[in-house]
């Protein structure tokens, strides 16, 4: 099969926002009046991003999915993306799934594809994507102030408890792997969060590299600091049980908590939903909006003065991480 005959086989949709989509030399666009345009590229490399083997339906809809979120966290409109990929081979069997799961996701956040490259080389893929944001109006992560409410969509963790047992570190339910699993491979990106939080928010990021990491570069950039409630980030209910266990041990034991479960919650990545600030005044406001979209939104903390990020634990106490032999938190 000849690489122009697999474009067109697998890569070449109607791009009807696109005013030149797959085929020519480049694609055209038009942006709206009063927009800017917000632009993002995310790789994913075989190996390092995804296991080779891993379901190619699953991974042309997070290949996508993890750009989208990009416009999200923005407060961004996603619209166009472009596709380059090097593969190993032609398998068209995994290239018809993976071309589903990627127009699946597109379908799904309303972007077209419009271009892009395909090559020879070991498994990589790498999108960039294209979205409109009316001008000035994008959330960006160096605008968090003192007193700002921290706050964090969806639930943390499960995508890194999947990672985990496919990993063979962690034992799972089959009942709650399945669970997992689906936070991993078909992570949902929070466009209408996102969207919504303009003029809300102060500042906001996507959780891909773990909250402390991600929340870390809203400090860095705001020049602020955080005071985080261990016991207010949200997670699914196995981990509510675990957790629970660790601090009943931890009173009567002194057995310091369990070290992967923090790990997960606190530094797993993959989650790819948003943390944001937003004033306080705006509690009820963002209240409301949760309930509107159906998202759980859950307050974690605030912003304060300094430039240290400082979680407290389930006993009120400030969890010393360095302590604990977690260096990449400090
Ligand atoms: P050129 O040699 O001019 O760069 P190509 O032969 O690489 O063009 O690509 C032909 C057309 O197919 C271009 O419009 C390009 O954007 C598009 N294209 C190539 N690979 C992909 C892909 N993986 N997904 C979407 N479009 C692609
Ligand atoms: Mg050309």
């Amino acid at each position: 099969m000849s690489e122009f005959n697999l474009i067109e086989k697998y890569f070449t949709h109607a791009a009807p926002q696109a005013d030149l989509g797959v085929g020519d030399d480049a694609a055209l666009i038009s942006v709206s009046t009063g927009h800017q345009l917000a632009i993002s590229t995310d790789m994913l490399v075989a190996g390092t991003h995804f296991f080779s083997d891993c379901d190619p339906y699953k991974l042309g809809w997070k290949s996508l999915a993890v750009n989208v979120s990009d416009m999200a966290a923005m407060g961004a409109n996603p619209k166009w993306a472009t596709l380059a990929i090097a593969l190993p081979n032609v398998n068209e069997p995994w290239l018809a799934a993976f071309s589903s799961g990627f127009f699946a996701c597109a379908a799904a956040f309303n972007v077209d594809l419009i271009g892009g490259d395909t090559t020879r080389g070991p498994l990589t893929i790498s999108v960039q994507i294209m979205g409109e944001v009316p001008t000035g109006q994008a959330i960006q992560r160096c605008g968090a102030n003192v007193g700002d409410e921290v706050w964090v969509s969806g639930q943390l963790g499960d995508a890194a408890l999947a990672l985990s047992y496919l990993q063979g570190k962690q034992m799972l339910s089959e009942e709650v792997f399945a669970i997992c699993a689906k936070a991993l491979h078909s992570p949902q990106p929070r466009v209408g969060l996102g969207l919504a939080l303009r003029g809300l928010a102060t500042s906001a990021i996507d959780i891909s590299d773990g909250l402390l990491a991600d929340l870390g570069h809203i400090l860095d950039r705001s020049n602020v600091g955080a005071s985080v409630q261990l016991s207010n980030i949200p997670h699914s209910a196995h981990f509510g049980v675990e957790l629970a266990g660790s601090m009943l041990q931890r009173e009567k034991q002194a057995i310091p908590y369990n070290k992967n479960i923090l790990n997960m919650l606190l530094a797993g990545g993959d989650d790819y939903e948003l943390c944001f600030t937003a004033p306080a005044e705006k509690h009820a406001e963002i209240m409301r909006l949760s309930q509107k979209i159906a998202l759980p939104l859950s307050c974690i903390g605030l912003i304060t003065g300094g430039t240290t990020l400082v979680v407290h634990g389930l006993a009120d106490e400030i969890l010393d991480f360095k302590e604990a032999g977690f260096d990449h938190f400090s």
